[in-house]
């Protein structure tokens, strides 16, 4: 169990849900971009979302962006630690900082009194590409992966030095690109201090391919109790991380938020084209919050069965497309409408207009 730290209005660790955070890929200076993108991202549930501060324009203009935005913005800090004042200065509610590339003692010292002043909090992010060679932290008990080793012990030297400045309201990362060594850092770490962890797999990669890292490793992790916010990296939309990590959290059975689509994987029965259908609900039930099984089904004589656990579905049948509502059909309607009669069944299933038409 983690100890509670606030991030503006929302609580991380201690039992707290999960917080899904991702990273806008807009310039940070341009405040409209970066604006619109934050919207939609909190319309698909990011709880938190984090921008890169590569300048002072950047730092300056968070104090903006923070007044049309409702979910807490943290800011990532690299080198400049007058960035990071700055950033402070502007309402971040939380920094993301590496001690290791900050520079000396009295620069770190100064940010931390000004995260003290404004009461945010900071990440210590350490990264396996940027790592202390001879920590002084000496670990008690290790993980048995050296590189993995290496990044807690270096961590723990920074963490040591914010405890001793008195400053607690911290999250801790540590990432890697490759999943062991990710795992097994962020167990470790979990048996040294009690801060809320940030999970994540750094650099993971393509949508197909960062999601399956991502999955693996913050899944593990997850399912062993470990992790308070998460990101799943991907070169990718940053929405695509939002709705990955969802779907990572409900397929723990964690946090269900929004639609979880069963699709069949088609055979000589197939009907209709389950792909592009499949895509096509995904799609335009990307902003629904409601927790909704939905079902994609190629045939009329296995789908509706084989897909009773759905709150909802679609199957094709011969020259028809169905509407079915746990296995049971409800609609027959030509295969060019079903489309438009899925949504209208959906719709009234949300008692509202919400799908993406
Ligand atoms: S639902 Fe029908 S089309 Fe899809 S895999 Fe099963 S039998 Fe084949």
């Amino acid at each position: 169990m983690t100890r509670k730290v606030k991030i503006g209005k929302v609580t991380i660790g201690g039992g707290s849900p999960i917080a899904v955070q991702s990273m806008t890929n807009t310039k940070t200076a341009d405040v409209k971009a970066t604006v619109e993108q934050i919207k939609r991202l909190e319309d698909t549930g990011c709880g938190i979302i984090r921008c890169g501060i590569p300048d002072m324009e950047s730092a300056i203009a968070l104090e903006a962006i923070k007044r049309k935005i409702s979910i807490p913005l943290v800011a990532d800090i690299h080198y400049d630690y007058k960035l990071a004042i700055q950033a402070l200065r502007s309402g971040a509610d939380k920094i993301r900082i590496n001690p290791g590339n900050i520079g000396s003692e009295e620069k770190v010292i100064a940010v931390i009194r000004e995260a003290k002043k404004h009461k945010a909090a900071i990440r210590i992010g350490v990264n396996s590409g940027s790592l202390k060679q001879n920590p002084a932290f000496k670990l008690s008990s290790t993980s048995g992966n050296k590189k993995a080793d290496l990044m807690v012990a270096s961590l723990m030297e920074y963490i040591e030095f914010f405890e001793k400045e008195k400053f607690f309201r911290l999250v801790l990362s540590l990432k890697a690109s490759d999943v062991p060594t990710t795992i097994d850092a962020y167990k470790l770490i979990a048996k040294y201090r009690d801060y809320p962890l940030h999970i994540g797999v750094t650099e993971a990669g393509t949508e197909f391919g960062g999601i399956i890292k991502s999955s693996i490793g913050l899944g593990i992790l997850l399912y062993e109790g470990i992790g308070d916010t998460m990101r799943v990296s991907l070169s990718a939309a940053p929405e695509k991380e939002v709705y990955a990590a969802y779907r990572i959290l409900s397929a723990l059975n964690i946090r269900s938020r929004g639609v979880n689509i069963i699709s069949c994987p088609t055979c000589a029965r197939t009907e209709i084209d389950v792909i592009k259908l499949a895509h096509k609900v995904e799609e335009m039930t990307m902003n629904v919050e409601k927790p909704l099984k939905i079902a994609v089904m190629g045939c009329s004589v296995n789908g509706p069965g084989e897909a009773k656990e759905a709150d909802i579905g679609v199957a094709g049948g011969r020259g028809i497309g169905l509407i079915f509502k746990k296995g049971v059909i409800i609609k027959k309607v030509p295969k060019k409408d079903l489309m438009k009669a899925f949504s209208c069944e959906l719709d009234k299933m949300l008692g509202k207009s919400s799908t993406k038409k």
